[in-house]
């Protein structure tokens, strides 16, 4: 949840969601695993309860609230499961932890506890796990076979090509009836599926954009899992991110030299002429300054960017490049800069100000995905001013428009749309850029209607509330 902890997009819709559904109304407590930054962020913190685990481990859950943004939250204290050097996922060597399956059906035992009655005080409703991470939480409540009501099980896929696969015999270290190891269960090919047992178990499923929720259903992207897609596909539906706005607006960004808007765009010229000095790039006002923000993996489609760069050098753009992740893409990306000097810039790592820095001074953002669930820094890009130029895919597709003359004309254009995944087809949409930028009107005319888009969390937050009404209803 960021700003504790964060590897990538989740961590960002996790911070932002469930304060925008406060805002409409929802009466919200978040449910997190007591990472250090998490536990540390935990104000006037009472215990709930001490949780045994069906494998024997106890760990405490406390609830609070948190001092970053003031949300209740329940957090789980376990030092032996949390508090580890390296990533949420890995050591500091990038290897996954053996016990992955317990660290995070943890998150699920509690989630269900919680669902039955675990804090006397406070009953959810709904109650909505996202991700691989929390998806045994629909699966233990199933089999909780507890008196009263029960709340309804949601379960968002933020991701179906990381599904937590672990094997039968972890399977068996879990505590779940044995007949839960199917078909018609969390069995997928013989390995344990979180990700199956969410979609499986949960009573209505959600995915981060409406393009993604129609292409998990197919062979092609349904990761194996499409069958069972199209089959609950009833009770699937697509609800676009946001931005959180609070984090991500150039009028007031810290990180960035100048701040700018719609209406006085003037300091975009410092922030790019700054991120040009810092990284090392020929400080050229006129030069195309094209920007990557992403983690290195072959999910980026950034090896069709590698096949292109030379027409975009030779057309007189400029490439920076933030990105860490795969160790063979990373040296990719630093002998490409160490090839082009001063007019290829990466940084390898992860680092947040550069990140806005990236946005604020770049004049296209390149997200080329081969799949993209919903994707945030296109949407960063067109709140920067940065022009997405985007592989026509997932959210994605939802959220750019190709600068056509028909979109032109009728203001639709927001940026640079290709497909198919082949490199011709991004040559040409880098092309496109290019020659819109040649039309300097033009470029700022649509740079401004970019930037003034809504984007914001709360059209997302008032179809989640309207989704949990109706299933409420049922
Ligand atoms: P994904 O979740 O697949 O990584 P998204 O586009 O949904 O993709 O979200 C990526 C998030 O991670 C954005 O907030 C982006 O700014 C951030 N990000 C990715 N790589 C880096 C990096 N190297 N340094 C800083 N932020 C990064």
């Amino acid at each position: 949840m960021f700003p504790l902890l964060k590897t990538g997009g989740l961590a960002d819709v996790a911070g932002a969601l469930p304060l925008a559904l406060q805002q409409a109304g929802a009466d919200v407590r978040v449910l997190l695993p007591g990472f250090a930054p998490v536990l540390a962020d935990l104000e006037h913190a009472v215990l709930v309860a001490d949780v045994v685990s069906p494998w024997g481990s106890t760990s405490h859950l406390r609830f609070g609230r948190l001092r970053s943004s003031g949300l209740p939250a329940y957090v789980l204290d376990a030092p032996h499961y949390y508090q580890r050097e390296g990533s949420p996922y890995e050591d500091a060597k990038r290897r996954a932890h053996a016990d992955n399956h317990r660290r995070f059906a943890l998150l699920g035992w509690v989630g269900a506890k919680l669902s039955h009655g675990l804090d006397k005080t406070w009953q959810p409703n709904i109650v909505h796990s996202h991700d691989w991470h929390a998806a045994l939480t629909p699966a233990y409540a199933s089999f909780a076979g507890a008196a009263g009501a029960a709340p309804v099980q949601v379960y968002t896929i933020h991701n179906l090509a990381y599904q937590g696969l672990f094997s039968r015999a972890q399977f068996v270290e879990l505590g779940l009836p044995a007949k839960a190891f199917a078909i018609q269960g969390l069995e997928f090919h013989d390995q344990m599926s979180f990700m199956k047992a969410g979609l499986f178990y949960a009573d209505h499923l959600t995915t981060v954009s409406p393009s993604y929720a129609q292409e998990i259903q197919t062979p092609e992207q349904g990761c194996g899992l499409d069958g069972l897609l199209r089959e609950r596909s009833a009770c699937l539906t697509g609800i676009l991110n946001g931005v959180d706005e609070t984090v991500w607006d150039p009028a007031q960004d810290p990180a960035i030299v100048a701040t700018y808007h719609a209406q006085r765009p003037q300091g975009k010229t410092r922030c790019k002429a700054a991120l040009q000095a810092r990284m090392g790039l020929a400080v050229q006002p006129n030069a195309l300054l094209f920007g990557i923000v992403s983690r290195l993996t072959e999910q980026k489609g950034l090896q069709l960017v590698l096949s292109a760069v030379d027409d975009l050098l030779a057309w007189g753009g400029q490439l920076v490049v933030l990105g860490s992740g795969d160790p063979a893409l990373e040296q990719a990306w630093r002998q490409l800069a160490i090839d082009h000097p001063g007019a290829v810039a990466v940084h390898v790592g992860y680092d947040e100000d550069l990140a806005h820095q990236v946005f604020a001074g770049t004049d296209v953002t390149l997200v080329p995905s081969r799949f993209e669930p919903c994707g945030l820094t296109q949407m960063y890009g067109l709140k920067y001013g940065s022009l997405p130029l985007v592989h026509r895919v997932g959210g994605l597709a939802d959220t750019v428009e190709d600068c056509s003359l028909e979109n032109l004309d009728s203001g639709r254009a927001n940026g640079f749309v290709f497909h198919p995944f082949q490199v011709n087809a991004l040559r040409r949409a880098i092309e496109r850029a290019f020659a819109l930028y040649k039309r300097s009107a033009q470029w700022r005319a649509v740079r401004s209607g970019a930037m003034r888009q809504p984007l914001g969390w709360e059209a997302a937050a008032s179809q989640y509330m309207a989704l949990y009404r109706s299933l409420l209803a049922k």
